[in-house]
């Protein structure tokens, strides 16, 4: 719940750059230096609509090698696709520079920028810039948009994350028309947990995979961050609704039990019964050693897609609906046209993993 209202720096005033209403620019932020002595900035874009209204940011890799929120705000910088007619949005394509750098979630100091929100100016290198991010873009922002993906090794459906106790936040993140919304509070130190508490409802978009920008996850986004402005008022139109949307709280990852190498029968975005097999665990000749199956009806929210794995290893992340839901989410699914965006985002995220029915 958000707790403080920070004193709020103009949106029109960046430094030496000023944006006027109506107009867009590129503004950078001081977040520190290089080891080679060199200011690092990040890349910032500003466009303001005409009329006064709510401030937006979008917010992409944050974690460094998550790059498909990159290729989705480069869009709505180059060609949005809409017009916006009131407020403002901050768009950031590159929020986590260093890690960015280096094709890597973490910062070289080895710390996770996600988990040193809200910083300090005095703090660690982490928290220095993310106290940077809060000072110049969450203390001017009144809704955030953070974009992110799967770690490394694993692919997510595209699904969103917010704290939904938070009843205006809860109607952000539904306008965004995720079929999948996933309540939490969210983790310790992440952008999101502190624009909370700084009165910036935020939620987070967990989508596809690392190091690649994926078509249909860049689709999903505009959609979502589209929809999520024409809720606000910032953008005309009506708000492109989901086949279906389930809001859960529960959601479990189904673990390797012994080591091996899966075939895979789910694929992301599927939906299983309790006692489905999930991948059958085989020896290197393919052999059946076990299978793993489901121990609820669900859906599956996000993958492994190495198919070798240790005791341990997460294989498939399952969002488990209320009671009754899941036969909604069926009917939903099963009436979707071959064309529909849900359908082309569960094929393209499935294109790289061999995926078939257990015998
Ligand atoms: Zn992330």
């Amino acid at each position: 719940m958000p707790t403080k209202k920070p004193v709020r720096p103009d949106i029109g005033v960046w430094g030496q750059v000023r944006i006027e209403p109506g107009q867009a620019a590129e503004t950078q932020i001081t977040i520190s230096e290089s080891y080679s002595g060199m200011v690092l900035e990040v890349p910032v874009y500003v466009r303001r609509a005409p009329k006064p209204g709510p401030t937006v940011f979008v917010t992409g890799a944050v974690h460094g090698d998550e790059i498909n929120g990159t290729g989705a705000i480069r869009n709505l910088i180059a060609n949005p696709g809409f017009e916006l007619a009131t407020g403002a949005l901050i768009l950031i394509p590159v929020v986590n520079l260093i890690g960015f750098e280096r094709h890597s979630r973490y910062l070289p100091d080895r710390r996770d920028l996600n988990r040193s929100f809200p910083g300090s100016t005095t703090g660690s290198l982490a928290g220095r810039q993310a106290r940077a991010i809060m000072d110049a873009v969450v203390a001017r922002s009144d809704f955030g948009i953070d974009l992110h993906t799967a770690a490394v090794r694993r692919t997510n459906f595209p699904n969103v994350r917010a704290d939904t106790s938070d009843r205006r936040l809860s109607a952000f993140a539904r306008a965004f028309g995720a079929e999948l919304i996933v309540n939490s509070k969210g983790p310790r130190g992440s952008l999101r947990v502190a624009a909370m508490r700084r009165g910036c409802r935020t939620l987070v978009l967990e989508a596809g995979e690392v190091w690649k920008v994926e078509p249909t996850v860049v689709e999903y986004t505009l959609r979502g961050v589209r929809n999520c402005l024409v809720h606000l008022g910032m953008v005309e139109g009506d708000v492109e609704k989901p086949p279906y949307q389930m809001e859960t709280d529960a959601t479990k990852w189904i673990r390797a039990r012994h080591g091996g190498f899966l075939r895979f029968h789910v694929a992301p975005g599927d939906i299983v019964e309790r006692g489905d097999p999930i991948a059958t665990n085989t020896t290197l000749f393919g052999e059946e050693r076990s299978i793993i199956s489901s121990p609820r009806g669900g859906v599956v929210l996000g993958m492994t897609t190495i198919p070798s794995v240790a005791p341990g290893d997460p294989i498939c992340h399952l969002a488990f609906p209320k009671r009754g839901g899941l036969r909604r989410v069926e009917r939903a699914q099963q009436n979707l046209p071959d064309e529909s965006l849900y359908e082309r985002t569960r094929d393209d995220l499935a294109s790289g993993m061999l995926v078939r029915d257990a015998d």
